[in-house]
């Protein structure tokens, strides 16, 4: 195996600084070289950087231009990159910066090279001959050129740097999209393909599918395609932008941006380039003058309206009376903007009742209405043209599937969307229409197979054109998918909200389940069952699931109903039930792993405080945000904050006034702050030093499990509940409330969020002491619950709740 210990990256623009930071994520040290600045436009350095005496005078200064500039602000733009490049400030230090021309040789220490400069076969091949001079022998060089034939590219290089070369195609923002293309040419070595796929899916968390090397690869070339017959059909058969972006957003399981504003997303000049890419490089294309912009985009761009880059694209953001923020849209005959218009079709309002996407898309496309036409339309001839490009830009449907879902977003890939709405009534369809069938599809059917993918005995299979027969789709190695699994063994039991599973090998896990994950009394249950079961009969316990989000937190809806029927003691006891099922994940016998990743919030959020050792997902935005719907964290989550504050003075500060660790853990809570990722809740005291990450979510599962195996496999001994946790009393409670009056004597904050602060503070300084005092976990508790029992009590909590759950938003009140 291949070890990248140092890597370079070779162009400082969009994806060049964002690809070192993605880098620098993984804890790879890292180059980011671009070119010098021409003489007349390169600003000088900053004296203390010119001099580290701070000597330079004015004259010296204006005389030394800044020959990394470029490399400089392509670091800084990363930096302040939205959303976040980095996953902490801090890993910003692993990247050093430098320029072409003095800093090649630096190339002799790098085991990977990433080259991201202009999309330009001259430039990138005249940049590789000078690569060629300084790279050791066997480093790695990989181009992340969006359409260039790889082949071309390595052309004239020397037979070690042909054998090491690749494409590795990122998507944008490297750090979110889970897409990476790997491209090889005839002359890549098996091995050098092999150890870049391992090293983007583990170390860099990416989704990689092997590409063949034809323009544009495979995602960009299915989805440009998909996105000109959408806008042709828009225009040939008279929609509105904004009727085509609501029935191809998440309705048709694609993403909220649907199509329009994803194309202002992205940037109508980089559109332009890979539609132009294509006609240029598809002479033998069938479809090739799909591959032309309609003539209203070309002008948009010749008018410089390119997206969000500029002041528009085919919406923009205005101003309008009370400068209330408003959005209008292009139109696409006078490309003037208009106000938004709202779209209502009957198809979609039915279709929003229908939870699975396969009877939803089935529901949609064959509707007889304009959605239906619509999706018809543009969906049919997508399929027929992806299913022709087999085996020209991937060998099975497999890789296609996977690039659309991780490189687009899209829920299904093009041939499980084409299961889910029939491949022989389509086929019947296509006939009836008179357009051709794609003969590998035509094949399948004759050959009796009805489906791109199907299921036997917890199996999944997918067809393959070139052997025509089904062959076993296995989960990627070193992943567990909860459902195959389940496919497989079925469940121990099941509820409305959670299951417990057999993980194997003496592992157990609870899965949720419920809408959004959201925490209620069947999770709870389910959670304690495990817990005992596991006692009984496994090694140990992992808690986590494959949904979107971990979880949003506890079910507010319930606690709502309760509060507003005044049942107190209700809510009491659902407390106290919260609190003990969170304390057991802690207290119990057997190991407990929690895995996070995407939202844990409130409730998600304490079970992860509890666990025994944490395996979060590096995309994990964790917090405990119950001030926004007017409570505490009273599912342990005060308490587990104050200890870990009093745990985290280090031993040579124990003498140390502990107050500013109980102050910080007083500002997490008050500020609802929310981690951005798994490396940031470390310092934010979500994670401790002892809980690790994995960068690939699709490995957070199995990764977990063989956590709890060397948990077990170590000795693990069954913690007992703290009795010995300092708390400060009555001066520290008063300096703390002396701080939220002042915050709302300047306005910052409103009465109601004053009185949640000193709620917060009581709990946080151990209520009615007036002195320091050895505390228990218990007595901590008790306070938690009173505080949330008054503050559920107010109008303005219930309020809150009630809009958060309209909304999803918090109330200011
Ligand atoms: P960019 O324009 O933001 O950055 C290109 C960089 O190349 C700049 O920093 C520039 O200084 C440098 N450069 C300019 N002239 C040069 C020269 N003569 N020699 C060497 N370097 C020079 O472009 P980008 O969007 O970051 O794209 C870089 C590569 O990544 C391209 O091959 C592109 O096709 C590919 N790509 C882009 C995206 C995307 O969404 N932007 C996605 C995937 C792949």
């Amino acid at each position: 195996m291949i070890q990248v210990k140092k890597a370079a990256v070779l162009g400082a623009g969009t994806m060049g600084a964002q690809i070192a930071a993605h880098l620098a994520n993984a804890g790879v040290p890292t180059l980011l070289l671009d070119i010098v600045p021409k003489e007349s436009n390169a600003p000088a350095k900053s004296v203390s950087e010119a001099r580290p005496s701070g000597k330079a005078s004015e004259a010296e200064r204006v005389q030394e231009p800044d020959r990394n500039f470029i490399a400089r602000a392509g670091l800084e733009a990363a930096k302040k990159a939205k959303p976040a490049a980095f996953f902490t400030a801090d890993r910003a230090s692993l990247v050093a910066i430098g320029n072409f021309e003095d800093d090649l040789p630096q190339l002799k220490d790098c085991d990977l090279i990433i080259e991201a400069v202009v999309e330009n076969l001259e430039i990138k091949r005249s940049l590789y001959e000078k690569v060629e001079q300084h790279r050791k022998p066997g480093a790695i060089v990989a181009s992340n050129t969006s359409g260039i034939p790889l082949k071309q590219l390595a052309e004239g290089r020397s037979d070690d740097f042909k054998a090491h070369f690749l494409g590795m195609h990122f998507f944008n923002p490297p750090r979110y999209m889970h897409l990476v293309e790997l491209i090889r040419t005839e002359w890549t070595k098996p091995e050098v393909s092999c150890s870049m796929f391992g090293f983007l899916d583990e170390r860099l968390g990416k989704g990689v599918v092997v590409a063949k090397d034809r323009p544009n690869f495979i995602a960009n070339r299915i989805g440009t395609y998909g996105a000109l017959v959408t806008m042709r059909t828009m225009l040939e058969d008279g929609y509105s932008i904004e009727e085509v972006d609501k029935i191809t957003g998440p309705a048709a399981g694609r993403p909220k941006t649907a199509t329009f504003r994803t194309f202002d997303l992205v940037g109508l000049d980089v559109l332009a380039h890979v539609v132009k890419n294509l006609h240029e490089n598809l002479p033998d294309d069938p479809e090739r003058e799909t591959f032309v912009m309609p003539e209203f985009v070309t002008k948009m761009i010749d008018r410089g309206i390119l997206g969000n880059k500029t002041k528009g694209g085919f919406y923009q953001r205005k101003k309008g009376e009370g400068d209330k923020r408003e959005i209008w849209t292009l139109d696409t005959a006078t490309l003037d903007y208009r106000p938004s218009q709202k779209v209502k079709f009957p198809a979609l309002e039915m279709a929003k009742n229908v939870e699975d996407l396969r009877d939803r898309l089935k529901a949609l496309v064959w509707s007889k209405e304009r959605v239906g036409a619509f999706l018809w339309k543009t969906i049919s001839r997508t399929l027929t043209y992806t299913a022709d490009r087999i085996p020209e830009i991937a060998d099975t449907v497999v890789e296609i599937d996977r690039a659309m879902r991780w490189g687009f977003n899209w829920e299904f890939g093009p041939f499980e969307v084409w299961d889910a709405i029939g491949v022989e009534k389509s086929v019947a369809k296509l006939k009836e229409e008179g357009r051709a069938v794609p003969p590998n599809v035509q094949s399948m059917l004759d050959s009796g197979a009805k489906t791109f993918y199907k299921q036997e005995n917890g199996q999944r299979f997918y067809f393959d054109f070139t052997s025509s027969r089904y062959i076993p789709l296995s989960d990627p190695p070193g992943t567990i998918v909860l459902k195959s699994l389940k496919d497989r063994t079925g469940v121990i039991k099941k509820n409305s909200g959670a299951s417990m599973i057999d993980l194997g090998d003496g592992v157990a896990g609870v899965e949720f389940h419920s809408k959004m994950n959201s925490i209620g009394g069947d999770t709870l249950e389910m959670l304690r069952f495990a817990i005992s079961e596991t006692e009984k009969n496994f090694v140990g316990l992992v808690v986590g699931n494959q949904g979107v989000n971990f979880s949003v937190g506890a079910n507010l809806m319930l606690m709502l109903m309760e509060a507003q029927d005044e049942n107190w003691e209700e809510l009491e006891m659902i407390g106290r039930y919260f609190q003990s099922s969170v304390m057991s994940l802690r207290y119990s016998p057997k190991p407990v792993v929690v895995a996070p990743f995407q939202m844990v919030f409130g409730g998600g959020c304490e079970m992860v405080l509890h666990a025994d050792r944490v395996r979060a997902a590096a995309e994990t935005y964790i917090g405990l945000v119950e001030v926004g719907v007017g409570i505490i964290p009273a599912g342990c989550g005060t308490k587990e904050m104050l200890v870990r504050a009093m745990d985290s003075i280090p031993a040579d500060m124990k003498d140390a006034d502990p107050f500013p660790f109980v102050k910080r853990a007083f500002e997490t809570i008050a500020l609802a702050k929310v981690a951005t990722s798994a490396e940031q809740a470390r310092d934010f005291g979500f994670l401790r030093d002892e809980d690790s990450i994995s960068m690939n979510s699709d490995r957070l599962i199995a990764d977990a499990k063989k956590q709890v195996l060397a948990l077990a496999a170590t000795g693990y001994v069954q913690a007992q509940q703290r009795t010995d946790i300092l708390a400060l009393g009555a001066p520290a409670l008063a300096t703390l409330k002396l701080g939220v009056h002042l915050m709302k004597r300047a306005g910052y904050i409103s009465d109601h969020d004053a009185l949640i602060g000193e709620k917060l503070a009581r709990i946080l300084t151990g209520g009615d002491l007036n002195h320091t005092t050895k505390v228990s976990e218990q007595y901590l508790l008790d306070l938690e619950r009173e505080a949330f029992l008054s503050l559920i009590g107010t109008r303005k909590t219930q309020d809150r709740i009630g809009h958060m759950l309209k909304t999803g938003k918090p109330l200011r009140n």
